[in-house]
């Protein structure tokens, strides 16, 4: 069959590279780069301010092998390599006092005895934590589909505790984990506790969990490169699909500048909010399912300014450091990225940072790169029609793939397209 894709990000190209020994397979990317919000610095992204041979991933960046199975399977059947990462994680209050995860606590370079002031606070944290991880590994993810996080916290919280040093403490810890949604997802504070849990919850019962995390040997570009030297079909860049009309024999797609061109099939692996601009023909099930859905704009920075640690008299920066106030979050990316660090006690090495909603914090003059991604806006409304999505995945010769479909995360990325490549009779991993 001859089977359109639109949009080359991961679940995009994962899709286009698992129907490619059966189908006829075309990709239409609107950005003039591959990998939707895949951006590794020196990869598929120019930046003229990294020295030459340094790749830097300032997009995705790093997956829990215990929880991305079928993503390791992935990069191990295209022979790309990964490497163990660390992943600490800081909170920052808006009174610029910090929790240092645990993982950090043990390589600190704070003196023994605000280290043992700084363990002794995280412990504080134990009660509220161990009552969260019980509550959300009981709860039945299909069952959350009515609840947001806000109210799954809400429910959460330990009864009688009034106005006491655990009610704080607990408020300290669901900020934490608010704001590592935050970071998870880049969607804005204000908006976290209208998230849908079914999709918060399992994320967060990971990263408050014992995993570890890999990243990609040379930059996650590197498997969307390894699939695209692979592919026999074709991939189109720098095209703005705009139209998709079905009928009984398969669909037709228009894009700008372009005569009408046929498919059998179409797989819109674009973001949700955008599926009934591109159907001129929704059916009134389509219209339901997918009404609710709306896009999510991030910024993101990159720079090499600690300023932010350095004014609040904090020494040690972690993987990801979620702040208070501004709401955002700070990655140190040097370790992540395989590269030596400064901080870390490498002579001359310059520590990269990537940076969410924290620009009143980064000095202009150690800005190297700015880039804006669209992700989807995940409400309870928007993720109530997603069974439905699933259930019906093909039908009008219609399929959908997405991180949207699974965790949001590149898990999820992979699952949609092996759900897609099954239908269509491609392979499977
Ligand atoms: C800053 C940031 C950091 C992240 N870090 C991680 C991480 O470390 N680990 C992790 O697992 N996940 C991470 N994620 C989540 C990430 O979004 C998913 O893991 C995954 O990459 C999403 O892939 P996708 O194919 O579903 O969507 P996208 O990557 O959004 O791909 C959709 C593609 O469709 C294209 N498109 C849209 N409309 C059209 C059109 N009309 N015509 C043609 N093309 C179109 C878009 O340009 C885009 O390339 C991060 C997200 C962001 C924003």
């Amino acid at each position: 069959m001859r089977i359109a894709i639109i949009g080359g990000g991961a679940a995009g190209m994962i899709t286009a590279y698992l129907l490619d020994q059966v189908h006829e397979i075309t990709v239409f990317e609107r950005q003039p780069l591959l990998g939707g919000n895949i951006r590794t610095l020196g990869g598929n992204v120019d930046c003229p301010a990294l020295p030459p041979g340094v790749a830097l991933d300032c997009g995705v960046i790093e997956f829990s092998p215990e929880h991305f199975v079928k993503l390791h399977r992935l990069f191990a059947d295209l022979g790309v390599e990964t490497r163990p990462v660390p992943a600490a994680t800081g909170f920052i209050q808006g009174d610029g006092r910090h929790y240092l995860s645990l993982g950090k606590l043990a390589t600190s370079r704070m003196p023994l005895r605000r280290r043992v002031a700084a363990t002794l606070r995280l412990l504080g944290l134990g009660p509220a934590l161990a009552r969260f991880r019980r509550r959300a590994a009981r709860a039945d993810p299909e069952a959350l589909y009515d609840t947001s996080l806000g109210d799954f916290l809400r429910d959460t919280r330990a009864r009688g505790l009034g106005l006491g040093l655990g009610a704080t403490r607990e408020a300290a810890f669901h900020e934490w984990l608010r704001l590592l949604l935050v970071y998870a997802y880049s969607i804005p504070r204000a908006e976290i506790d209208a998230t849908p849990a079914t999709m918060t919850i399992p994320t967060l019962l990971r990263f408050t969990g014992d995993v570890s995390w890999t990243s990609v040997v040379g930059g996650i570009y590197r498997y969307i490169a390894a699939i695209t030297e692979r592919l026999r079909g074709e991939v189109i860049t720098g095209v703005d699909v705009e139209a998709i009309r079905r009928d009984a024999d398969g669909v037709e797609l228009r894009r700008r500048g372009a005569a009408p061109e046929r498919f059998d099939k179409v797989v819109l692996a674009a973001t949700p909010e955008q599926v009934l601009r591109l159907l001129t023909d929704p059916s009134d099930a389509e219209r339901r399912r997918f009404a609710a859905w709306r896009g999510n704009d991030a910024v993101v920075q990159i720079h090499t300014d600690a300023g932010m640690y350095r004014r609040r008299g904090i020494v040690d920066y972690s993987e990801f450091d979620v702040f208070a106030a501004p709401p955002g979050y700070n990655a140190h990316l040097n370790r992540l990225c395989g590269l030596p660090s400064a901080a870390y006690g490498d002579p001359g090495a310059v520590d990269y940072h990537f940076s969410y909603n924290l620009e009143s914090e980064v000095d202009p003059a150690a800005l190297i790169h700015t880039q804006r991604h669209r992700t989807p806006g995940y409400t309870v409304a928007a993720l109530a029609s997603r069974p439905e999505i699933v259930a019906t995945n093909g039908d009008n010769h219609t399929y959908f793939a997405g991180a949207w479909l699974g965790d949001g995360l590149h898990e999820g990325a992979v699952t949609s397209a092996l759900a897609v490549s099954e239908r269509l009779g491609g392979r499977l991993l």
